[in-house]
């Protein structure tokens, strides 16, 4: 058996495994990749097998980081049956699609600015077609359900307590005469969140990959934290401001409703008075879709949850629930005087209908900017968090007047204390853990500690590493050549890759600083000039490594 890190290996996104194995080829996850603009450029790159090939997909969760290629996937000639739980399968029915709508328009905006250089258009990723089609490809599969695929291979979902939907993968591959057990965490989510069933306990693994994205950080007392929510949100309503509630569509926008649902019941009667007389409003045509997956999956809520449902009431929907589809119903938003709560996209503040809210908030003192998840840096969701006094946004200076706030207690992911807890739990600990799916700093310390505590080998894989089961070769970097020369290549290569990440950033810094039309012209030059010296680095890399760049196949 063999598998290779192609994705979330040493960073968050583009989660994607290549097992090979009983002589299958398949992918676990196909995630977009969506850090910095270095990182999404790799989701131009061809596959590194041909898709056609591949026998099938399983897929952890809905999230466009562990299922964002898949359209891609299909384009490029993939033709087989991706696996996932019925929850997901639901949500990559709306996510897919508006993802391939991104991605068109994107390329779209891209290609007017190159029009205008006399540049040839560049192709979007995918698109919204390619992304409704692959749908046919999905087969939901039931928690717990033990599902034959090929050659002997097996595997069951487990519920990863993440998102709706969400799994962790017991997979069974026979190898060399005997049985072994991968387990995929997936996303894993917190005890105790509300709608989600906790992540389940898993008896045992031979090869465990695990998530990392909070292991060097413990969640604040989430008890405390639902209750600052709601006490945030009174005084707010009474100075007779907004709350803007800044969400990311699928997962912390439906807790937000389950969390306000439930204090509008919970709370005395003065406190919820105000806050049934205010309306909330979910300005996100995929928030709005998504919610409707949530209440068609109630079968995947957690205990309290469904005790609601049993009362009869719907713990998504209450009075003065409102949801705003169109443009322009979201835009009258902003001439309305009475105080609102809006939840609205995206999550992070970098695009939507969430900029239009907070251009007409920010400079309220009476308003409030509530955060309900992570901010990454270079956002502006962080440079207001981080205190920023005023912002551009839509080339407008706006002044930061509002009240800032960060909830912490609804995080999708599990802290330090979760992940060990869960590790804790395997009866039969696994020989080897492989670290993925978090920041480089963050993973290795977690690999560190793991080591410390367990005596289990912890390994952070990069791009294109392989653990195999071979004896001696339980993990190998990809590649190796003849030692001397493959030692000198391999610092040559590291020296020039330095280089190239340093360019990288200089032109995004660059980017940054030149605007405006009367130096667009400057601002080519430099870019161009820094892509030659990045296209040389490329040219060295595949001369001294040997390799033959392959050509792209489309359909
Ligand atoms: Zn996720």
């Amino acid at each position: 058996m063999k598998i290779t890190f192609l994705g979330a290996a040493k960073t968050v996104t583009g989660s994607c495994y290549l097992v090979e194995a009983a002589g299958c080829r398949f992918f676990v996850d196909c995630g977009l990749f969506q850090g910095n603009s270095k990182e999404v450029l790799l989701n131009k790159e061809p596959f590194p097998i041909n898709p056609a090939d591949l026998d099938f997909v399983l897929l952890t969760h809905a999230h466009i980081d562990h299922s964002g290629r898949i359209p891609k996937l299909y384009k490029d000639g993939f033709g087989g049956t991706i696996y996932s739980t019925n929850a997901t399968k639901d949500l990559c029915g709306i996510m897919l699609p508006d993802s391939g709508y991104i991605q068109e328009s994107e390329a779209e905006w891209l290609n007017r600015k190159r029009k205008r250089a006399g540049k040839h258009p560049v192709e979007p990723v995918y698109t919204y077609q390619d992304a409704l089609d692959c749908l046919k490809l999905f087969e939901g599969i039931k928690y717990g359900a033990d599902t034959e695929l090929k050659n002997g291979i097996h595997f069951r979902f487990r519920n990863g307590g993440h998102i709706l939907g969400a799994s962790i993968i017991e997979l069974w591959i026979p190898d060399e005469g005997r049985e072994v057990k991968v387990v995929f965490s997936g996303d894993l989510g917190n005890n105790g969140i509300p709608i989600m069933k906790d992540p389940e306990t898993i008896d045992s693994a031979d090869y465990l990959l695990i998530e990392s994205t909070y292991a060097d950080r413990v969640h604040k007392d989430k008890n405390h934290e639902t209750e600052r929510f709601v006490n945030i949100i009174n005084e707010t309503l009474e100075k007779g401001g907004n709350v803007i509630i800044p969400s990311f569509a699928v997962g912390r926008t439906q807790e937000v409703i389950y969390e306000l649902n439930k204090h509008k019941e919970r709370y005395s009667a003065n406190i919820t008075e105000m806050l049934f007389k205010t309306p909330v409003i979910i300005d996100s045509p995929l928030a709005i879709s998504a919610t409707q997956v949530f209440r068609n999956n109630l079968e995947c809520f957690d205990e309290e949850a469904t005790e609601y449902l049993r009362n009869g009431d719907n713990p998504l929907d209450f009075p003065g629930l409102v949801f705003t589809r169109t443009a322009d119903e979201s835009k009258a938003l902003n001439t309305v005087k009475e105080s609102m709560i809006i939840i609205s996209a995206s999550g992070m503040c970098e695009a939507g209908r969430i900029k239009h809210h907070l251009k007409h908030n920010l400079w309220r003192p009476e308003s409030t900017i509530l955060f309900v998840g992570y901010q990454a840096e270079g956002t502006l969701g962080r440079r207001l968090l981080d205190g920023a006094k005023k912002v551009k946004i839509f080339g407008e200076e706006i002044n930061v007047m509002a009240r800032i706030e960060m909830i912490e207690g609804l995080s999708g992911h599990a802290d330090k204390e979760g992940l060990f807890e869960w590790i804790d739990a395997f009866k039969k600990k696994p020989s080897k853990i492989y670290i993925v799916h978090g920041e480089k700093k963050t993973m290795s310390e977690f690999a560190l500690e793991i080591n410390a505590k367990y005596g289990i080998p912890a390994v952070v894989p990069g791009r294109g590493d392989i653990c195999s089961t071979g004896a001696e070769k339980s993990f190998e970097k990809a590649a190796p050549s003849k030692p001397l020369a493959a030692y000198k290549k391999a610092v040559i290569t590291e020296l020039l890759e330095n280089i190239k990440e340093s360019l990288d950033s200089t032109g995004e810094e660059l980017r940054d600083e030149i605007s405006g039309e009367e130096m667009a012209e400057y601002a080519d030059m430099v870019i161009t000039g820094l892509r030659d010296m990045k296209k040389m680095i490329e040219r060295f890399r595949t001369v001294s490594s040997g390799q033959v760049k392959k050509s792209r196949r489309t359909r």
